[in-house]
């Protein structure tokens, strides 16, 4: 890395913190991240909206920044995890660019102790020897003070590299998480799904299960979406509470779940789902005000076992093809992929 990229970077930082404490903007990565843009003016567009602000009667405050955040950095999934990342490297380098100020520091100070040394032991007057040790306490209060600084601002960066780091991983969760139930979204399932298909055959076989909830239409158009979303949680509470550790429950789609089951074959997979089938139909759902009684809430689930050089598409549409051959069959109930294939 070039030296004035580090003497660059270092400078920044030192121009963004005076900036933040000065606006009482606290050091958090969001914030840090427009004060930083704005500096470096890299975001013409972050840097007019915040100088618009700044230019009027209006004070800089936390919710402009983070309005600035939301409408310029922002990005929303992998893109804010990079964005994220490149605050880290950015920090990183920052700390370098200090490290490399504090060794300035030492060498001036190292080169007053030798001359001094060299006068004390060059001897003379009282006087003389008295200068030198002035000069020599100057010199090391200078140092420390120097010393105390840096120490300081590697806290801060510490303290701001810790932050980021807790934020990136937070991000990288966010990216794969279902915000309405919590669980695994539709990409991590696609990744899991990728992954157990390169490793089968190592693994031994691996099941998928679908599941829909039944007439779930019908649920949202008698009591709203609200509630409807209030049944979609509980389901997932259920699928859950229903598989152990290795297992996978994402949110494949609106009202539609994957269950993933490693080393598991079909008749384990399907023994999982029948226990997710009962477990929602003894389910005693009411709305939270009045207590009245939704009536039963079913869901319908096919199982599909993995066929070794298949693809996650192939796999997927059979364990789909079984969910369907539920539904058609009357719903709340359970259809394994092979009943299918007896039955054609
Ligand atoms: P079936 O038994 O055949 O599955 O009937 P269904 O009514 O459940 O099936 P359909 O797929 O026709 O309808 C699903 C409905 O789920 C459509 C949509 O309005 C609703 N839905 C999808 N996602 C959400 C969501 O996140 N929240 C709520 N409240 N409703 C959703
Ligand atoms: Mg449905
Ligand atoms: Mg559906």
């Amino acid at each position: 890395m070039p030296t004035d990229n580090l003497d660059q970077s270092a400078q920044n930082m030192r121009l963004v913190l005076p900036l933040m404490s000065k606006h009482k903007i606290p050091v958090t990565p969001t914030h840090y991240a427009v004060f930083y843009e704005y500096v470096t003016g890299t975001d013409t567009a972050l840097k007019d909206a915040f100088d618009q602000v700044a230019n009027s009667d209006s004070p800089i405050t936390e919710a402009l920044s983070e309005d600035l955040y939301q409408r310029f950095l922002y990005g929303g999934g992998e893109e804010r995890v990079s964005q994220v990342n490149d605050a880290m490297a950015k920090m990183l380098r920052e700390i370098g660019g200090m490290v490399e100020t504090a060794g300035g520091d030492v060498s001036t100070y190292s080169t007053a102790l030798t001359d001094i040394s060299d006068r004390i032991q060059a001897g003379g007057d009282e006087k003389d020897v008295a200068r030198a040790l002035d000069e020599l306490t100057e010199a090391t209060s200078t140092m420390q003070a120097a010393g105390s600084a840096l120490k300081q601002r590697l806290n801060e960066s510490l303290e701001e590299s810790n932050s980021l780091r807790d934020e990136l991983s937070a991000a990288k969760q966010e990216a794969i998480t279902d915000p309405l139930t919590g669980l695994a979204n539709r990409k991590a399932f696609d990744l899991r799904m990728k992954e157990l298909a390169a490793a089968a055959g190592q693994e031994g076989n691996y099941c998928l299960v679908m599941a829909d909830i039944d007439k779930f239409k019908r649920i949202n158009d008698t009591y709203g979406h609200v509630l409807g979303d209030k049944v979609i949680k509980y389901l997932a509470r259920v699928l859950k509470s229903s598989v152990k550790g290795q297992d996978l429950v994402a949110r494949y789609g609106g009202e539609e779940f994957a269950v993933l089951l490693p080393t598991t074959p079909l008749t384990g997979a399907l023994a999982v789902a029948e226990t997710i089938r009962a477990t929602v139909e003894k389910g005693r759902l009411v709305r939270s005000g009045t207590r009245e009684s939704i009536g039963t809430v079913t869901v319908s689930l096919g199982a599909a076992e993995y066929r070794p050089g298949e693809s996650p598409e192939e796999l997927t549409a059979r364990a789909d093809a079984a969910l369907y051959s539920a539904k058609e069959n009357g719903r709340n109930q359970v259809q394994a992929e092979e009943a299918l294939k007896a039955a054609s």
